[in-house]
């Protein structure tokens, strides 16, 4: 893959105020990109943009809900208004909730409509609200991040650790997802436009109360790698970085 040329480029990355989004920015910012710190609080995402500012960084806060329809337009008017046109998108923001032990039969209504709210419907609203302007980038590239819960390949794999786990609301919004990135994939197929999915794997973040195994700087990898993809670059793919789990980058829907 060749990477694409990051001199004045801008990238936005949805919650980014912390975790693995907070390195895709920091990550992205070091290749010399601008960076738009999407997150829903001032206050976190202020500090967060400040943080990679001290290191150097063009990095900026930009107030973005997911869940927000209003806040989403104001966001995409705000980037129209000062670049014109968008290079990246990371659509990293993400909750998991679940019901008394995972078990699917306990989960309610109410958690269920929350994870899609901000894991599949929050994609589809930031993704469509921006795609005017990535169509208006050179080379737009668009990277989900989704997880190896949301592969039906792996979940049903006796030989993947992730076998005897159920995947909830969560690993079905991620599945959601990684339809939504198949079928913009196609429909972008004839744009300079790319998109794809990635799983950062299980890593140390307050969405697992820390208790992942991996580094949120190593988990942010693969989501830069696609981020910064040149044209003979994939479209419409799910990968992942090897690591302790995996020994491919290619992962099963
Ligand atoms: P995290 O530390 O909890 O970070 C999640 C980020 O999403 C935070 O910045 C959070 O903002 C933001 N967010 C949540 N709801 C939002 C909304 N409505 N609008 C805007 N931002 C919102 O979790 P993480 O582990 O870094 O997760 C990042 C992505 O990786 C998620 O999509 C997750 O599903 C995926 N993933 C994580 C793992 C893992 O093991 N950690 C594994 C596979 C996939 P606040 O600070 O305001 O809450």
């Amino acid at each position: 893959m060749t990477d694409t040329d990051t001199t004045a480029k801008t990238a936005l990355i949805t919650g980014a105020n912390k975790g693995i989004g907070f390195h895709i920015a920091r990550a992205l910012g070091a290749e010399g990109l601008t960076v738009l710190i999407g997150a829903r609080s001032q206050e976190r995402g202020e500090a967060a943009a400040a943080t990679l500012r001290g290191e150097g960084l063009d990095a900026r806060f930009l107030h973005l809900d997911v869940t927000d329809e209003a806040s989403v337009a104001a966001a995409a008017k705000r980037v129209e208004s000062e670049f014109g046109s968008l290079d990246i998108l990371v659509n990293n923001a993400g909750i998991a909730l679940a019901d008394g032990d995972w078990n699917t039969s306990e989960l309610t209504v109410a958690t269920t409509r929350k994870v899609f709210e901000t894991n599949v419907i929050g994609v589809v609203s930031v993704t469509n609200a921006l795609l005017p302007l990535i169509r208006k980038a050179d080379a737009g590239r668009i990277v989900n991040v989704s997880s190896e819960v949301g592969s039906l390949g792996f979940m049903t794999d006796p030989n993947q650790p992730f076998a005897s786990m159920q995947g909830g609301a969560y690993g079905a919004s991620k599945s959601a997802l990684n339809m939504l990135t198949v079928s913009w994939a196609k429909e972008l197929a004839s744009t300079s436009i790319k998109i794809n999915a990635m799983t950062p794997g299980y890593t140390a973040t307050d969405l697992n109360a820390n208790q992942g195994t991996r580094r949120p700087e190593d988990a942010a990898k693969a989501a830069v790698e696609l981020a910064l993809i040149g044209e003979d670059g994939p479209n419409g793919g799910f990968f992942q970085e090897g690591n302790e789990y995996f020994d491919t980058d290619v992962v099963p829907w």
